[in-house]
């Protein structure tokens, strides 16, 4: 693929309306990228790409798979290949958080964190990779979390924390391993973004509290997190590999 040939961009967990996935899909679509919305809510995601395809008139694709199966991320995978144009960024985006505290966390309830944020981002990410090392060209992000680097705190607890900074590493070998290949992997760690992915557990006091705390004095929104995805996914940030992206307002500075 020539520099300027279509290209298509993976978001996963691009359903969830107040998501940043979905902000990242618009953001994505905006920059020219045909867009396949993965997500585990099937109608979310048929109705995503509908929001994408309308308001930038690129094409796109609902697949509906659980990025923790890997038989469904190979057929999602294969559709989104033989539908669009080669992939050229995936962004790893689905996860889920838990503020289980350390002493009561079941391994059931450890394996279900580790699964959808490290186990999910390896099965599409080794999917998608092997195409775009072929082809020269991949930008790969994956959403860590402040959590990851200042340990919990905003609504994550040890689970989510470890799986999150799992990602942190999983994210610098790969660069290392795909940079020769002309893929570049980074991850973004947004700090307290305006969400469903609290499920409404953290009230309006707490947040306050923490809004005083932020240097920006505000919560983030979700575009603040997908402007930095879409710098990350152009051809033009090809010399930032290996990186983590702060997007939390100053509410950690390290
Ligand atoms: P969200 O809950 O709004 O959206 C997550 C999406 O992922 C949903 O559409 C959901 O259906 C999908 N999903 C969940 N499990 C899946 C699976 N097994 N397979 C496929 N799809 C699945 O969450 P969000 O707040 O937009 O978060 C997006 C990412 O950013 C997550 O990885 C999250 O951990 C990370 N993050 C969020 C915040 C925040 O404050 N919102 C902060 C730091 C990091």
């Amino acid at each position: 693929t020539t520099p300027n040939s279509p290209r298509t961009a993976l978001v996963t967990g691009a359903g969830s309306r107040r998501g940043i996935g979905r902000a990242t899909a618009h953001a994505l679509a905006a920059d020219g990228y045909a867009v396949a919305v993965l997500d585990l809510d099937k109608e979310a995601a048929e109705e995503a790409a509908r929001d994408v395809a309308a308001r930038h008139g690129v094409q796109t694709l609902a697949l509906a798979a659980d990025v923790t199966d890997a038989d469904a991320v190979d057929a999602a995978v294969a559709q989104a290949e033989a539908a669009l144009p080669p992939i050229g960024a995936l962004v790893n985006n689905a996860g889920i958080t838990s503020p289980v505290p350390f002493l009561e966390v079941s391994p059931a309830e450890w394996d279900r964190i580790f699964d959808v944020n490290v186990r999910g981002g390896f099965l599409v990410t080794q999917r998608v990779a092997a195409g775009m090392a072929e082809r020269g060209f991949g930008r790969i992000v994956f959403l860590s979390s402040v959590s990851a680097e200042r340990g919990g705190g905003v609504f994550g607890g040890v689970a989510y924390s470890a799986a999150k900074a799992g990602l942190l590493g999983f994210a610098r070998a790969l660069a290392r391993e795909l940079g020769p290949s002309g893929v570049t992997v980074n991850c973004v760690a947004p700090g307290l973004i305006d969400t469903d992915i609290t499920q409404g557990k953290l009230d309006e006091a707490r947040k306050a509290a923490m809004v005083a705390d932020i240097p920006v004095r505000r919560i983030g929104g979700v575009d603040d997190v997908a402007d930095v995805i879409a710098f990350l996914t152009r051809p033009g940030s090809g010399y930032v590999t290996g990186a983590t992206y702060d997007v939390n307002g100053g509410s950690h500075i390290h």
